[in-house]
Protein backbone atom coordinates (compact mmCIF):
# COMPACT_ATOMS: atom_id res chain seq x y z
CA UNK A 1 0.00 0.00 0.00
CA UNK A 2 1.71 3.27 -1.14
CA UNK A 3 2.28 5.67 1.91
CA UNK A 4 -0.77 7.90 2.82
CA UNK A 5 -3.14 5.93 1.15
CA UNK A 6 -5.94 3.76 3.07
CA UNK A 7 -8.62 1.70 2.24
CA UNK A 8 -11.06 2.66 4.11
CA UNK A 9 -12.98 5.71 2.64
CA UNK A 10 -14.56 8.95 4.27
CA UNK A 11 -16.72 11.58 3.16
CA UNK A 12 -15.18 15.27 2.70
CA UNK A 13 -16.62 18.35 1.36
CA UNK A 14 -14.88 19.93 -1.50
CA UNK A 15 -14.92 22.90 -3.43
CA UNK A 16 -15.29 22.02 -7.18
CA UNK A 17 -15.86 25.71 -8.64
CA UNK A 18 -14.83 29.00 -6.16
CA UNK A 19 -17.63 32.06 -6.52
CA UNK A 20 -20.86 32.94 -5.06
CA UNK A 21 -22.00 30.93 -4.41
CA UNK A 22 -19.48 28.10 -4.81
CA UNK A 23 -20.05 24.78 -6.14
CA UNK A 24 -19.41 22.70 -3.31
CA UNK A 25 -19.92 18.81 -2.87
CA UNK A 26 -19.24 16.25 -0.72
CA UNK A 27 -17.27 13.31 -2.32
CA UNK A 28 -15.54 9.56 -0.72
CA UNK A 29 -11.82 9.84 -0.19
CA UNK A 30 -9.48 7.53 1.37
CA UNK A 31 -9.12 8.35 5.16
CA UNK A 32 -5.49 9.48 5.49
CA UNK A 33 -2.60 7.65 7.21
CA UNK A 34 -1.14 9.38 10.09
CA UNK A 35 2.83 10.02 9.82
CA UNK A 36 4.68 9.26 12.74
CA UNK A 37 4.32 12.45 14.68
CA UNK A 38 0.83 12.62 13.82
CA UNK A 39 -2.51 11.23 14.78
CA UNK A 40 -5.76 10.57 12.96
CA UNK A 41 -8.54 12.32 14.62
CA UNK A 42 -12.32 11.71 13.76
CA UNK A 43 -14.01 15.22 13.38
CA UNK A 44 -16.93 15.71 15.83
CA UNK A 45 -17.11 19.22 15.18
CA UNK A 46 -15.37 21.44 12.56
CA UNK A 47 -16.82 25.94 12.97
CA UNK A 48 -17.33 27.22 9.22
CA UNK A 49 -14.50 30.62 9.60
CA UNK A 50 -14.80 33.48 7.46
CA UNK A 51 -11.58 32.31 6.42
CA UNK A 52 -12.94 28.85 4.84
CA UNK A 53 -15.87 31.30 3.11
CA UNK A 54 -13.25 33.68 1.33
CA UNK A 55 -11.27 30.92 0.04
CA UNK A 56 -14.53 29.05 -1.08
CA UNK A 57 -15.57 32.17 -2.75
CA UNK A 58 -12.14 32.82 -4.57
CA UNK A 59 -11.30 35.86 -2.63
CA UNK A 60 -8.05 34.56 -0.73
CA UNK A 61 -6.20 32.26 -3.08
CA UNK A 62 -2.64 32.69 -1.78
CA UNK A 63 -0.96 30.12 -0.02
CA UNK A 64 -4.26 27.26 -0.69
CA UNK A 65 -3.10 24.31 -1.91
CA UNK A 66 -4.84 22.90 -5.13
CA UNK A 67 -8.43 20.47 -3.76
CA UNK A 68 -7.22 21.33 0.31
CA UNK A 69 -10.26 20.38 2.73
CA UNK A 70 -10.96 23.59 4.10
CA UNK A 71 -11.83 24.09 7.49
CA UNK A 72 -9.20 24.54 10.96
CA UNK A 73 -11.38 25.12 13.56
CA UNK A 74 -11.53 21.18 14.49
CA UNK A 75 -12.33 19.26 17.42
CA UNK A 76 -12.31 14.90 17.89
CA UNK A 77 -11.42 12.03 19.00
CA UNK A 78 -7.90 10.48 18.16
CA UNK A 79 -8.32 7.22 16.75
CA UNK A 80 -5.03 6.36 16.00
CA UNK A 81 -1.26 7.98 16.53
CA UNK A 82 2.11 7.80 14.27
CA UNK A 83 4.70 5.32 16.26
CA UNK A 84 6.50 8.60 17.55
CA UNK A 85 3.58 10.28 19.18
CA UNK A 86 4.17 10.21 23.03
CA UNK A 87 1.59 12.24 24.30
CA UNK A 88 -1.87 11.20 22.93
CA UNK A 89 -3.35 7.70 22.70
CA UNK A 90 -6.80 6.68 21.30
CA UNK A 91 -9.53 7.94 22.54
CA UNK A 92 -8.42 11.52 23.97
CA UNK A 93 -10.16 14.02 23.30
CA UNK A 94 -8.51 16.75 21.18
CA UNK A 95 -9.06 20.72 19.52
CA UNK A 96 -6.30 22.07 17.19
CA UNK A 97 -4.60 24.76 16.73
CA UNK A 98 -4.40 26.72 13.63
CA UNK A 99 -1.30 25.57 11.69
CA UNK A 100 0.72 22.43 11.92
CA UNK A 101 3.69 23.08 13.95
CA UNK A 102 6.95 20.93 13.97
CA UNK A 103 7.80 21.10 17.94
CA UNK A 104 11.29 21.63 17.72
CA UNK A 105 12.15 24.97 15.97
CA UNK A 106 12.55 28.44 18.26
CA UNK A 107 9.32 29.40 17.68
CA UNK A 108 7.66 26.21 18.96
CA UNK A 109 9.76 26.10 21.71
CA UNK A 110 9.30 29.63 22.93
CA UNK A 111 5.25 29.12 23.28
CA UNK A 112 4.68 30.48 19.56
CA UNK A 113 3.84 27.36 17.71
CA UNK A 114 1.33 29.34 15.44
CA UNK A 115 3.85 30.76 13.87
CA UNK A 116 6.17 28.14 13.93
CA UNK A 117 8.83 28.18 11.06
CA UNK A 118 8.18 25.27 9.14
CA UNK A 119 4.42 25.93 9.82
CA UNK A 120 1.38 25.56 6.95
CA UNK A 121 -2.19 26.67 7.49
CA UNK A 122 -4.37 23.90 8.12
CA UNK A 123 -7.44 23.68 6.26
CA UNK A 124 -5.63 25.85 3.67
CA UNK A 125 -2.01 24.92 2.84
CA UNK A 126 -2.87 20.89 4.82
CA UNK A 127 -5.92 19.24 4.64
CA UNK A 128 -8.37 20.47 7.33
CA UNK A 129 -11.68 18.95 9.10
CA UNK A 130 -14.41 19.35 6.64
CA UNK A 131 -14.55 15.71 6.72
CA UNK A 132 -14.76 12.69 9.09
CA UNK A 133 -10.87 12.50 9.47
CA UNK A 134 -8.17 14.67 9.63
CA UNK A 135 -3.99 13.65 10.21
CA UNK A 136 -2.40 16.26 11.86
CA UNK A 137 0.49 16.72 13.98
CA UNK A 138 0.70 16.22 17.73
CA UNK A 139 1.97 19.37 18.54
CA UNK A 140 -0.70 20.52 16.72
CA UNK A 141 -3.59 19.36 19.06
CA UNK A 142 -4.63 19.78 22.51
CA UNK A 143 -5.90 17.36 24.61
CA UNK A 144 -9.32 19.01 25.93
CA UNK A 145 -10.51 15.19 27.71
CA UNK A 146 -10.75 16.30 31.11
CA UNK A 147 -12.19 19.94 30.21
CA UNK A 148 -15.62 18.70 28.55
CA UNK A 149 -18.10 19.36 30.76
CA UNK A 150 -22.17 20.23 30.77
CA UNK A 151 -21.02 23.71 29.05
CA UNK A 152 -18.14 22.43 26.57
CA UNK A 153 -18.95 19.71 24.83
CA UNK A 154 -17.11 18.35 21.80
CA UNK A 155 -18.69 20.26 19.44
CA UNK A 156 -18.66 22.81 20.64
CA UNK A 157 -15.02 22.63 21.88
CA UNK A 158 -14.20 23.18 17.95
CA UNK A 159 -14.57 26.64 18.94
CA UNK A 160 -11.65 27.14 21.80
CA UNK A 161 -8.79 27.63 19.30
CA UNK A 162 -10.66 29.79 16.84
CA UNK A 163 -12.49 31.82 17.33
CA UNK A 164 -12.26 31.60 20.96
CA UNK A 165 -8.05 31.59 21.60
CA UNK A 166 -7.96 34.08 18.48
CA UNK A 167 -9.84 36.22 20.48
CA UNK A 168 -8.08 36.03 23.71
CA UNK A 169 -4.74 36.40 22.08
CA UNK A 170 -5.94 39.71 20.52
CA UNK A 171 -7.89 41.14 23.85
CA UNK A 172 -5.02 39.46 26.14
CA UNK A 173 -2.30 39.43 24.89
CA UNK A 174 -1.56 41.86 21.79
CA UNK A 175 -4.03 44.67 22.95
CA UNK A 176 -3.26 43.89 26.78
CA UNK A 177 -6.44 45.36 27.75
CA UNK A 178 -6.67 46.66 31.17
CA UNK A 179 -9.87 46.82 33.85
CA UNK A 180 -11.61 49.76 33.06
CA UNK A 181 -11.05 50.03 29.81
CA UNK A 182 -12.92 51.26 27.24
CA UNK A 183 -13.00 48.34 23.95
CA UNK A 184 -14.48 49.24 20.72
CA UNK A 185 -15.60 45.34 18.98
CA UNK A 186 -16.56 45.59 15.55
CA UNK A 187 -18.34 42.68 13.50
CA UNK A 188 -19.78 41.78 16.98
CA UNK A 189 -22.51 39.55 15.71
CA UNK A 190 -19.92 37.46 13.89
CA UNK A 191 -18.20 34.55 15.26
CA UNK A 192 -14.96 36.08 16.14
CA UNK A 193 -16.65 39.07 17.14
CA UNK A 194 -19.05 37.62 19.95
CA UNK A 195 -16.06 36.16 21.64
CA UNK A 196 -14.28 38.92 21.62
CA UNK A 197 -16.81 40.83 22.85
CA UNK A 198 -16.33 38.16 25.56
CA UNK A 199 -12.74 37.87 25.77
CA UNK A 200 -12.70 41.96 26.23
CA UNK A 201 -15.59 41.19 28.91
CA UNK A 202 -13.60 38.78 30.73
CA UNK A 203 -10.53 41.06 31.18
CA UNK A 204 -12.61 44.11 32.85
CA UNK A 205 -13.20 46.05 29.94
CA UNK A 206 -16.52 48.28 29.26
CA UNK A 207 -17.18 47.00 25.55
CA UNK A 208 -18.90 48.71 23.19
CA UNK A 209 -20.17 46.33 20.76
CA UNK A 210 -20.77 47.42 17.14
CA UNK A 211 -23.04 44.92 14.55
CA UNK A 212 -25.04 46.08 11.68
CA UNK A 213 -27.60 43.33 12.43
CA UNK A 214 -30.87 44.94 13.68
CA UNK A 215 -31.41 41.48 14.79
CA UNK A 216 -28.54 40.41 16.65
CA UNK A 217 -28.77 43.78 19.10
CA UNK A 218 -30.36 42.19 22.43
CA UNK A 219 -28.10 39.03 21.87
CA UNK A 220 -25.10 41.06 22.69
CA UNK A 221 -25.99 42.33 25.91
CA UNK A 222 -25.95 39.17 27.80
CA UNK A 223 -22.36 38.30 26.44
CA UNK A 224 -21.10 41.78 28.34
CA UNK A 225 -21.33 44.13 25.49
CA UNK A 226 -22.31 46.99 27.36
CA UNK A 227 -23.35 49.22 24.50
CA UNK A 228 -24.92 47.96 21.71
CA UNK A 229 -24.76 50.67 18.31
CA UNK A 230 -26.37 49.33 15.42
CA UNK A 231 -24.32 51.06 12.82
CA UNK A 232 -26.09 50.38 9.31
CA UNK A 233 -24.70 52.85 6.98
CA UNK A 234 -23.11 55.60 9.98
CA UNK A 235 -20.42 56.47 11.06
CA UNK A 236 -20.23 54.57 14.66
CA UNK A 237 -17.01 56.84 16.11
CA UNK A 238 -19.93 59.18 16.78
CA UNK A 239 -21.37 57.25 18.85
CA UNK A 240 -18.27 55.95 20.29
CA UNK A 241 -17.32 59.64 21.08
CA UNK A 242 -20.54 60.52 22.60
CA UNK A 243 -20.22 57.29 24.98
CA UNK A 244 -16.67 58.11 25.72
CA UNK A 245 -17.17 61.80 26.50
CA UNK A 246 -15.50 62.54 23.70
CA UNK A 247 -12.32 60.33 24.80
CA UNK A 248 -12.51 58.01 22.14
CA UNK A 249 -11.99 53.98 23.13
CA UNK A 250 -8.20 52.86 24.69
CA UNK A 251 -8.50 49.39 22.27
CA UNK A 252 -10.76 48.53 19.24
CA UNK A 253 -11.13 45.01 18.27
CA UNK A 254 -11.57 44.91 14.81
CA UNK A 255 -13.36 41.59 13.26
CA UNK A 256 -14.19 43.58 9.81
CA UNK A 257 -10.89 45.79 8.31
CA UNK A 258 -11.09 48.07 5.64
CA UNK A 259 -14.57 48.90 5.01
CA UNK A 260 -14.99 50.35 8.55
CA UNK A 261 -11.09 51.47 9.40
CA UNK A 262 -12.26 55.06 9.33
CA UNK A 263 -14.54 54.75 11.52
CA UNK A 264 -12.34 51.97 13.55
CA UNK A 265 -9.72 54.89 13.19
CA UNK A 266 -11.85 57.96 14.30
CA UNK A 267 -12.71 55.78 17.51
CA UNK A 268 -9.64 55.49 19.07
CA UNK A 269 -8.59 57.60 21.92
CA UNK A 270 -5.01 59.29 22.87
CA UNK A 271 -2.25 56.57 23.47
CA UNK A 272 -5.19 53.64 21.75
CA UNK A 273 -4.57 50.41 20.40
CA UNK A 274 -6.17 49.41 17.38
CA UNK A 275 -5.84 45.54 16.68
CA UNK A 276 -6.71 44.18 13.44
CA UNK A 277 -7.86 40.61 13.55
CA UNK A 278 -9.90 40.09 10.23
CA UNK A 279 -9.79 41.49 6.77
CA UNK A 280 -13.35 40.94 5.00
CA UNK A 281 -12.68 42.77 1.78
CA UNK A 282 -8.62 43.14 0.81
CA UNK A 283 -8.56 46.54 0.35
CA UNK A 284 -6.19 49.04 1.03
CA UNK A 285 -7.03 51.91 3.05
CA UNK A 286 -5.88 55.34 2.80
CA UNK A 287 -4.48 57.06 5.90
CA UNK A 288 -2.23 60.43 6.72
CA UNK A 289 0.52 59.05 9.04
CA UNK A 290 1.20 62.03 10.97
CA UNK A 291 -2.69 60.81 12.59
CA UNK A 292 -0.37 58.17 13.69
CA UNK A 293 2.21 60.09 15.68
CA UNK A 294 0.17 62.47 17.07
CA UNK A 295 -2.17 59.84 18.49
CA UNK A 296 0.48 58.05 20.17
CA UNK A 297 -1.21 55.48 18.28
CA UNK A 298 -0.48 51.78 18.06
CA UNK A 299 -1.81 50.01 15.13
CA UNK A 300 -1.61 46.35 15.99
CA UNK A 301 -1.87 42.77 13.78
CA UNK A 302 -3.14 39.70 15.49
CA UNK A 303 -4.01 35.96 14.03
CA UNK A 304 -3.66 32.82 15.38
CA UNK A 305 -3.30 30.86 18.60
CA UNK A 306 -1.20 29.28 20.72
CA UNK A 307 -1.70 25.77 22.58
CA UNK A 308 -1.05 27.81 25.77
CA UNK A 309 -3.98 30.18 24.77
CA UNK A 310 -6.77 27.20 23.79
CA UNK A 311 -5.82 25.54 27.12
CA UNK A 312 -6.77 29.04 28.63
CA UNK A 313 -10.01 29.31 26.36
CA UNK A 314 -11.22 25.57 27.78
CA UNK A 315 -10.85 26.82 31.36
CA UNK A 316 -12.42 29.80 31.12
CA UNK A 317 -15.41 27.96 29.68
CA UNK A 318 -15.15 25.09 32.27
CA UNK A 319 -14.96 28.08 35.04
CA UNK A 320 -18.20 29.75 33.14
CA UNK A 321 -16.26 32.87 32.46
CA UNK A 322 -16.67 32.43 28.51
CA UNK A 323 -19.25 30.73 26.50
CA UNK A 324 -18.79 28.98 23.14
CA UNK A 325 -21.54 30.26 20.86
CA UNK A 326 -22.75 27.77 18.00
CA UNK A 327 -25.38 29.04 16.31
CA UNK A 328 -25.53 26.11 14.43
CA UNK A 329 -24.70 22.61 13.02
CA UNK A 330 -24.67 21.52 9.43
CA UNK A 331 -24.02 17.87 7.88
CA UNK A 332 -21.13 18.77 5.16
CA UNK A 333 -23.77 17.77 2.46
CA UNK A 334 -25.71 20.83 3.46
CA UNK A 335 -22.04 23.33 3.13
CA UNK A 336 -23.96 25.55 0.26
CA UNK A 337 -26.68 26.63 2.78
CA UNK A 338 -24.32 27.21 5.34
CA UNK A 339 -22.39 29.46 2.98
CA UNK A 340 -25.54 31.76 2.31
CA UNK A 341 -26.04 32.30 5.72
CA UNK A 342 -22.63 32.92 6.39
CA UNK A 343 -21.96 35.31 3.11
CA UNK A 344 -25.48 36.93 4.47
CA UNK A 345 -24.19 37.29 7.97
CA UNK A 346 -26.99 35.55 9.45
CA UNK A 347 -25.48 33.60 12.23
CA UNK A 348 -24.61 35.01 15.72
CA UNK A 349 -21.78 33.13 16.78
CA UNK A 350 -20.07 30.06 14.46
CA UNK A 351 -21.47 27.49 12.29
CA UNK A 352 -20.59 24.06 12.62
CA UNK A 353 -20.22 21.57 10.65
CA UNK A 354 -20.41 18.14 12.26
CA UNK A 355 -19.17 15.56 9.44
CA UNK A 356 -19.34 12.15 10.93
CA UNK A 357 -22.34 10.25 9.75
CA UNK A 358 -25.90 11.05 11.35
CA UNK A 359 -24.97 13.73 13.16
CA UNK A 360 -26.15 17.21 12.56
ZN1 LIG B 1 -11.20 30.33 12.17
ZN1 LIG C 1 8.15 24.78 14.76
Amino acid sequence: MPQGYNCRVMRALTVDQPGRPPKLSVKEIPVPVPGPEEALVRVEGCGFCHHDMLVMSGTLRRGVAPGVILGHEISGVVEQTGSQVTTLKPGDSVVSILTDACGKCGRCLAGQEHRCRSGVGIGHGRNGGFAEYVALPEFSLVRVSDQLNDSLGMISASLLACPMGVALQAAQSVAQIQPGETVVVTGAGGGLGVHAVQAATSLGARVLAVTSSPEKLGSLAPLGGEEILHTGELDFSEMVLALTEDEGAAVVLDTVGSPLFPSSWRSLAQFGRLVLMGEVAGRPVEINLAEIIFRDARVLGSSGVSRALVQQAAGMVSRGEMDPIVSQTFRLEDAETAFSLLARRQPLGRLVFTPQPGAG
